[in-house]
């Protein structure tokens, strides 16, 4: 991508943290890893009772964390911590962003409190849309929180347009950051509105202790955010503040790539994801031609066997609709061994997206009207 694409209208400054790694993909978490200080997560997994070990957790998705060890000493000993994340409520999730939610969601079960941020201050900045546009797709955006397992009881759902910490912290930040390091993390910009929407997301990072004091919090993320976790921890331990922050701790998780063969899932390239309240035939045609790990012929399968590794249809199963880690590793090793073919594989998956799908969609429906109070009970700027 050209400098000029990268600056033109609508481009997130999170997509540009992606740009600053490996030319927009995520290749090399080892390098990423050293580059960025993140740990190994697999160690600390070990710590947690089996019962509390997302699937997400024990097959390497979540690959790697940084300051995790308070959390999970927090989660083994009952002790208070917090889980943040947010969604910038431009569109619905996705089957890829879904991946965070589903561990905000896991980690809430696991004792935290959960701060979830609406993000519609950058939805305006990055994108343009109104308040009152952003506050309808928020809606559906806590609706889909709801039916995948939040509590709403052990949740701060708040508008960054709302929360007036965000903003203030966010400024402060500002003047404690230089324009190298902005441009180090973020690439350049043309409008200083993207900066600005990144200091409000270290706000953010830091509100559940802005609020609360000093505690362990946990914000899950993709590997394309360690630059900006990064940021967000060296601002937190600048000691420019009265109050004292535990240093944030952050789990990475890999990003599903495009189901077409894309390097990622992306908006402006609609055969590479797909949204659960698709026309399920929609959904099944990406499926049926997704790209997999298989060979020219059913013959050459048979004999060769399949490559789930770099295959599309795995990275599903994977990520979300396959939690069982034994019946993973079968499939896994029905595919390498040429006993599985991609016409039976695919035709297995669709069934389980389909059920997955009703189930959600069912459940989400059932949650529109509280989501609904919920959000339009927080304020709305009227710009
Ligand atoms: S058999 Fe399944 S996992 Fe293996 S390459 Fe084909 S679609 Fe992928």
């Amino acid at each position: 991508m050209t400098e000029e694409e990268k600056n033109k209208e609508g481009t997130d400054p999170q997509e540009l943290t992606v740009d600053a790694l490996d030319g927009g993909t995520i290749e090399n978490y080892e390098r990423l890893m050293k580059e960025f200080g993140i740990k190994p997560f697999a160690p600390l997994v070990q710590k947690l009772p089996a019962d509390k070990r997302h699937f997400l957790m024990t097959r390497g998705v979540i690959f790697g964390h940084t300051g995790m060890e308070q959390v999970i000493d927090a989660i083994v000993n009952n002790k208070k911590f917090a889980v943040m994340t947010g969604i910038k409520p431009s569109n619905s999730y996705h089957i890829g962003s879904l991946t965070t939610a589903v561990e905000v969601v896991h980690f809430q079960k696991l004792g935290g409190k959960v701060y979830f941020c609406l993000a519609d201050f950058e939805t305006y900045v990055v994108n343009r849309i109104p308040f009152s546009e952003a506050e309808k797709i928020a809606i559906d955006n806590v609706a889909d929180l709801l039916a995948l397992g939040l509590d709403e009881k052990n949740a701060y759902i708040y508008k960054q347009s709302a929360e007036p910490m965000v903003k203030h912290y966010g400024l402060i930040f500002s003047s404690h950051v230089t324009m190298n390091e902005l441009r180090g993390v973020y690439g350049l910009k043309t409008r200083l509105g993207y900066y600005n929407a990144a200091m409000v997301q270290i706000a953010d990072i830091l509100l559940p202790q802005i609020l609360e004091g000093p505690m362990p919090t946990v914000t899950p993320v993709g590997a394309d955010q360690a630059p900006h976790a990064r940021l967000t921890r060296d601002i937190a331990k600048r000691g420019i503040f009265k109050q004292k922050f535990n240093l944030p701790s952050f789990t990475y998780h890999k990003l599903i790539a495009g189901i077409d063969g894309s390097d990622k899932m992306s908006k402006r390239n609609p055969l590479s994801f797909f949204y659960l309240h698709d026309d399920m035939k929609d959904i099944t045609y990406k499926l049926k031609n997704a790209f997999t790990g298989g060979k020219d012929t059913a013959a050459e399968q048979r004999k060769l066997g399949g490559n789930p590794d770099i295959c599309r249809i795995f990275d599903l199963y994977k990520f979300m609709f396959e939690p069982d880690d034994k019946a993973l590793k079968e499939r896994e090793e029905r595919c390498r061994s040429g006993e599985l073919l991609c016409g039976t594989c695919k035709k297995e998956l669709i069934e389980k997206v389909k059920e997955f799908r009703e189930k959600h969609l069912e459940l989400k429906t059932s949650y529109m009207d509280k989501a609904k109070e919920i959000v339009t009970s927080l304020e709305t700027p009227d710009i």
